[in-house]
């Protein structure tokens, strides 16, 4: 049974299932729909949905006009290169050949290999260990970022809207009492303030959009600044 507690925002699952998200977005949509059967059944019923809509557009313009190419029907297939490979294993693809580290969802797997293999840029004393990766949501890159267990992430806010998938360990938000785990997506707004506790046990690594905080403190401004995530 999934633990599960908290999944992507609605927008993100349309931009998915219509085919009309960015390379980024999909990126988090096919991370959490690994791990989370009620969102994978969402998308499903929106598959599904779109589809009969499509067919339906299609017959009333071709009842009309019997020249007309029919309306493309590939935007809601899934097949993109990042695209739900886990949410339905017996797709995979090349991705087939790329061994489960039991961590990284596949489409992450399929585009920085296995986790113990990574190269990890190291920040805050070694508190922090972060991956940016080659894509983009709205404008802002990707990263992995490997938070130290037991860390805390001073009191901030954000710059643009955040979302977080959460693939190991744990965190808890101090100050909205939200525990977040594998599988777990938090999505704060801009100016939407709160501070993190990482918990002991195992490093929490995350998979993260928009990370651009901005620090309550002078103190904790100059060490995001001096981090890169401001
Ligand atoms: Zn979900």
């Amino acid at each position: 049974m999934s633990g599960v507690q908290h999944h992507l925002p609605a927008d993100l699952l349309l931009s998915f299932a219509s085919g009309t998200g960015d390379v980024g977005g999909d990126l988090l949509v096919a991370t959490h729909l690994t791990l989370c059967p009620r969102c994978r059944d969402e998308v499903a019923h929106l598959e599904a949905l779109g589809g009969a809509l499509l067919d339906e557009i299609d017959g009333e313009a071709i009842a009309r006009d019997p020249h007309r190419a029919p309306v493309e029907h590939s935007r809601l297939t899934f097949d993109g290169p990042v695209k739900r490979r886990d949410a339905n294993d017996e797709h995979v693809g090349e991705a087939a050949e790329i061994q489960d580290d039991g961590v990284l969802p596949r489409a992450l797997l399929s585009l920085v290999g296995p986790v113990a293999d990574i190269t990890w840029t190291s920040g805050a004393f070694g508190q922090v260990h972060y991956l940016e990766l080659p894509i983009e949501h709205a404008h802002a890159p990707l990263r992995l970022v490997r938070f130290k267990q037991g860390m805390r992430i001073p009191t901030h806010s954000h710059a643009a809207q955040e979302i977080v998938v959460y693939l190991t360990g744990a965190a808890t938000d101090l100050d909205h009492g939200i525990k977040y785990q594998r599988g777990d997506v938090s999505t704060y707004g801009p100016g939407q303030s709160h501070q993190l506790a990482v918990e002991q046990g195992e490093d929490c690594i995350t998979l993260i959009a928009n990370m651009r905080l901005v620090g309550k403190t002078l103190m904790s401004r100059l060490v995001f600044r001096l981090l890169g995530w401001c």
